[in-house]
């Protein structure tokens, strides 16, 4: 994750041994204790490194900062997919911006509705090494309804308009190749990407560490969207642990914070849904009275 809306480039280190550290998030540092480096080389846009980890399994790290590992992921990916998706009523069509993993691809292909899921990721290189090192996020990118392209997601919506029910921004911190993917004129974008009655989602950063960010972002788009939410949920290899979600909807009549569609307890366990369940969901959206203030 980022250091805020500090104009300071970060000094970030990745260690050899793994380590996670330096002035991204001064004074703090998150590690794992590496078993093996599986891959590491520069892709046109990045440093990519996938490592085996003692306890969390296999991970990704983008210039030096974690973006999934095997054991959390799941809390990420469904409720960054499932927030925005459950709270459409029949979401068919569904672009989906980096997420070069495939975990947002995975969770928005059980939705039976989905006739069709656009993706475009800049970065190919981040696509192969999830074929290789982590099948358990990847699975969803031979599936037929998957159109995909790699490029950047900000020249894609350009010739995009009024076409998709949900866009999931999965992207990176904005340092690097996802700078573009958080300002206002990319929300400008989605907002004509989507259809009249379409619900964004947008990895919306931690409030420990980037609240001044996260409160531009939502002021912003307060001007482009008539309904502008923020949730959380826990994500343990994250800094300091918590990650919330952009949620926007184009329709003021659309309450995205309570599902369209809730699920019984059968239906979690089909889907296979570790994290999200329909009271998750309402209760993602209660914040603390700080984050409130902040976002005011
Ligand atoms: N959720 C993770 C996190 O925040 O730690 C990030 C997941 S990772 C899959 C984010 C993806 O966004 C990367 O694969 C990266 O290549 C991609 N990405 C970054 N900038 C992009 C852009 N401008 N257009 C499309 N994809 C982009």
């Amino acid at each position: 994750k980022m250091n805020g809306a500090s104009d300071e480039e970060p000094t970030k280190v990745l260690k050899s041994d793994g380590q996670e550290m330096g002035g991204a998030w001064p004074g703090q540092a998150f590690s794992l204790q590496v078993k093996k480096v599986l891959f590491h080389e520069k892709s046109k846009y990045q440093d990519v490194l996938v490592f085996e980890s003692t306890t969390y399994g296999n991970v990704l790290v983008l210039d030096g900062i974690v973006q999934a590992t095997e054991r959390d992921e799941f809390s990420y990916q469904e409720m960054l997919a499932h927030l925005p998706m459950f709270a459409h009523p029949d979401p068919k069509r569904v672009l989906i911006i980096g997420g070069g993993d495939g975990g947002i691809l995975r969770e928005v292909l059980k939705h039976e509705s989905v006739e069709k899921v656009t993706m475009c990721e800049i970065d190919e290189m981040v696509i192969d090494v999830a074929k290789k090192f982590l099948p358990g996020m990847s699975c969803g990118f031979s599936h037929p309804k998957l159109d995909l392209f790699c490029g950047d997601g900000f020249e894609f919506l350009k010739n995009h308009k009024n076409e998709f029910d949900v866009i999931i921004t999965d992207s990176s911190d904005p340092v690097g190749p996802a700078e573009s993917l958080f300002g206002q004129s990319y929300y400008e974008l989605l907002r004509d990407a989507l259809k009249e009655d379409g619900i964004l989602s947008s990895q919306g950063e931690s409030v420990w560490l980037h609240l001044p960010l996260i409160a531009h972002l939502v002021a912003f788009n307060r001007k482009i969207f008539p309904a502008v939410t923020y949730a959380q949920s826990i994500v343990s290899t994250y800094p300091s642990g918590s990650m919330g979600y952009l949620i926007c909807a184009k329709n003021a009549n659309r309450d995205v914070t309570t599902p369209a569609r809730t699920l019984t307890a059968e239906q979690i366990k089909a889907l296979n849904l570790r994290f999200y369940n329909s009271e998750v969901h309402k209760a993602a959206f209660v914040l603390p009275q700080f984050v409130k203030n902040a976002l005011e």
